[in-house]
């Protein structure tokens, strides 16, 4: 039997609630699949190591990741610490140690969820994000100068390569070639942007030869969240750089329910290094610690696990079981309009998965 190695980072806030449910879930379809077994190593990096440590993990952190198979992240952000120390001392400091350029994020309207958008039907809105994770606004290239004084000076520069465009048009073209749709949107800038993503476009026409049986277009990034909003069913998989991504993920959730639901993967697709799973909300300290959190977003995070470990069947049974859930409003949490709680979400979908198990060894 197949044994995986899984790191667990619940990071802050209710990242503490929702991975614990997450790896409750993901043991309840090993033990009920008797298919293989995982082996969870627990990580204490965050909020609290800072201030015991002044970093948000260890210097030599990365290392402890490397023999992974997958890592299941909660999330990074507390009050009391700057975004920016949080944000780059620990998640971008793992994707990007551990390159997992590409970050996907599939939305869609999952069973019983009401979504904001009056005219949009469920199966109107299923589409995949894929986020530019390695480089572009992110890159972390600038500096800042006479602080305080009035001569104060600041750059963020977007720094964008042809290999990483390449790769990352590469890995969107083929996500496409993958689903049923076959189509790509290409968000770009390039009207007012008029060098990195004048090449942005120039490779995406390169690399699209490579795939002549998938359709494309592309789309400022502006005119797609109108898009986004009044056309969803003219979409299906996106690819963009590392803002404007980040950006339209955050919409693409909004329109699927609640931030709650959504899931999101760093991948490293030449498999180098394990991918890191996480849902995208944040720490949400104004819910944390009392049981409130949605882990709907995790439990999806563990679906994308699986497929990537290859475990195609359990990834089928958790992602019904979550639909079963959504279906039912009596187990929506508070995001959702309802009054749930994490710990009746979590029995609730391992509950489908022991009766899947049960159905299965009946047949
Ligand atoms: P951060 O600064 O770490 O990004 P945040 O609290 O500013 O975190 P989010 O956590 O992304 O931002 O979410 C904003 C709000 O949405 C939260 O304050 C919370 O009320 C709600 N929310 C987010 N995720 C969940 C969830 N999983 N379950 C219930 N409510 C949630």
């Amino acid at each position: 039997m197949k044994s995986y190695k899984i790191a667990c980072i619940p990071g802050d806030g209710i990242g503490k609630e929702v991975i614990p449910a997450g790896q409750t879930v993901l043991q309840t379809l090993a033990d009920t699949l008797e298919q293989f077994s995982f082996e969870f190593s627990a990580f204490d990096w965050g909020g609290d190591y800072y201030r015991q440590h002044g970093v948000m993990m260890p210097d030599d952190g990365l290392e402890a990741l490397y023999d992974k198979d997958a890592i299941l992240f909660g999330s990074a952000g507390d009050p009391q610490i700057a975004d920016h120390i949080t944000l780059w001392g620990l998640r971008l400091k793992i994707c990007q140690g551990l390159d997992q350029y590409a970050n996907v994020r599939p939305t869609r309207i999952l069973p019983g969820i009401d979504g904001p958008l009056k005219r949009c039907r469920p199966e109107d809105l299923d589409w995949v994000i894929v986020r530019e994770n390695s480089e572009g606004e992110y890159s972390g290239v600038g500096g800042r100068v006479h602080q305080g004084q009035p001569l104060e000076a600041a750059t963020d520069v977007s720094m964008m390569t042809r290999a990483g465009i390449e790769r990352i048009m590469r890995f969107a073209f083929s996500l496409a070639q993958s689903r049923p749709r076959k189509h790509l949107t290409v968000i770009t800038k390039s009207n007012a942007q008029r060098h990195a993503m004048v090449m942005w476009d120039e490779i995406a026409v390169e690399i699209a030869r490579e795939y002549p049986d998938v359709t494309w277009d592309k789309e400022l990034v502006d005119a797609a969240t109108a898009r986004m909003v009044n056309k969803p069913a003219t979409l299906d998989t996106i690819v963009a750089t590392n803002l404007h991504a980040d950006i339209l993920s955050d919409l693409a959730a909004a329109l699927a329910g609640s931030l709650g639901i959504a899931p999101t993967g760093n991948i490293d697709p030449e498999r180098r290094y394990p991918s890191m799973f996480e849902p995208i909300h944040g720490s949400a300290f104004d819910i944390m610690g009392k049981g409130l959190a949605n882990p709907i977003g995790t439990f999806w995070c563990a679906v994308m696990l699986l497929s990537h470990l290859g475990e195609e069947q359990a990834a089928t049974v958790l992602m019904e079981s979550i639909e079963t859930v959504t279906a039912d409003a009596t187990l929506h949490t508070g995001d959702l309009g309802g009054s749930a709680t994490t710990a009746q979400v979590t029995e609730a979908v391992c509950g489908h998965i022991r009766n899947h198990g049960k159905i299965q060894k009946v047949a």
